[in-house]
């Protein structure tokens, strides 16, 4: 997790002085409301509730600890189902080097294809950008590029770039450097306004599956549920708040155990919600996506991260993510459980 959120410390900080002088937004809290002062503009319905959410799929085909017996491909095809059944393009962005991990991995991939959803570039092995250097960085968008080409028929559709970590750059010139390239080879970046740390909670569950902890399991479940629904309440207020209307929002999802047995709930929650799904091609059009904030250091973070640590955008309280109580359940004593995004 080091490499994530670089403004995680300045949040914390923040909140807990929320805390002290009695503010503290927690995700068990009924969420924040958008800021009353917002106007939206004359040609938006004032009462447009409705929140336009495109889905998007991380790490295909493997993420995380898989629970005890469950095969790659069951989850995958538990998440497709799920999706179909509720009318929802989710755009998968791929990782070529783990597709080449057994026939698991490939018939993951194949069915995702076979499902009629779109596949976009991840890099080829995920790496950390501030690890492996700004040309081998680079190097790796373009092999994975090698692994959709066959996969995915129209170019249009997998020249889509998703940053892994959501690490944009180590500093200014690599982060523009890299959308240099990314534009140059006439890929889209999807950006994302919606992450609640759905992956954090793969590693619990297998634990907790291991140990047949039905409690600790309905726990998992519950604040599964109301952490992705706080997060996106935050979000979309966040947003409203930014540019005084409503956006289409890009959501953070993962391929992994856990994920595939919440999708359904996760899914009727969001429209309980009054989620409208778009499309990935949709929210893209949305004019937030065409002017992203570049740091002078590390550029790292949602969209609204970027906005609110970068532009210094006005925002409600934060919410937590939850990895670090994640990692305490259903763990052994002294185990390194820290969950890996
Ligand atoms: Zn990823």
């Amino acid at each position: 997790m080091s490499e994530r959120r670089p403004s995680w410390r300045a949040r914390v900080g923040a909140m807990v002085l929320a805390l002290f002088a009695g503010a503290c937004d927690r995700s068990q809290q009924p969420p924040p409301q958008p800021p009353a002062a917002v106007t939206p503009p004359s040609s938006v319905p004032v009462a447009d509730s409705r929140i336009r959410v495109a889905v998007t799929v991380d790490d295909l085909p493997s993420h995380g600890d898989l629970p005890p017996g469950a095969t790659r491909l069951q989850l995958h095809e538990r998440m497709l189902s799920v999706f179909a059944e509720h009318g929802v393009q989710a755009y998968g962005f791929i990782n070529g080097a783990r597709a080449a991990d057994g026939a698991d991995q490939t018939a993951s991939l194949a069915a995702w294809a076979a499902a009629g959803q779109p596949l976009g570039n991840h890099t080829f092995s995920h790496p950390r950008m501030a690890e492996i250097g700004l040309q081998a960085y680079l190097g790796e968008i373009d092999r994975n590029a090698d692994v959709l080409r066959p996969l995915v028929p129209d170019e249009r559709v997998w020249r889509v770039f998703r940053y892994p970590y959501l690490f944009e750059g180590t500093d200014a010139a690599t982060t523009k450097a890299v959308r240099e390239h990314l534009a140059a080879e006439r890929y889209r970046i999807a950006e994302v306004t919606i992450d609640f740390f759905d992956w954090a909670y793969n590693g619990p569950f297998a634990r907790c599956s291991a140990l047949h902890d039905d409690a600790a399991i309905a726990a998992l479940r519950d604040h599964y549920v109301r952490h992705a629904v706080a997060m996106l309440r935050w979000s979309d207020a966040t947003a409203r708040g930014i540019w005084g209307r409503p956006v289409s929002h890009i959501l953070l999802l993962h391929v992994g155990g856990f994920g595939a047995e919440m999708i359904d709930p996760l899914l009727d929650a969001y429209e309980r919600e009054n989620v409208e799904w778009i499309t990935l091609d949709d929210a893209m059009a949305d004019p937030i996506y065409a002017d992203v904030p570049v740091a002078d250091g590390i550029t790292q973070g949602t969209l609204l991260d970027l906005m609110i640590d970068v532009r210094k955008a006005p925002h409600p309280p934060v919410h937590v993510q939850p990895e670090r109580l994640l990692a305490s359940i259903c763990a052994a004593p002294g185990a390194d459980t820290r969950p890996k995004p």
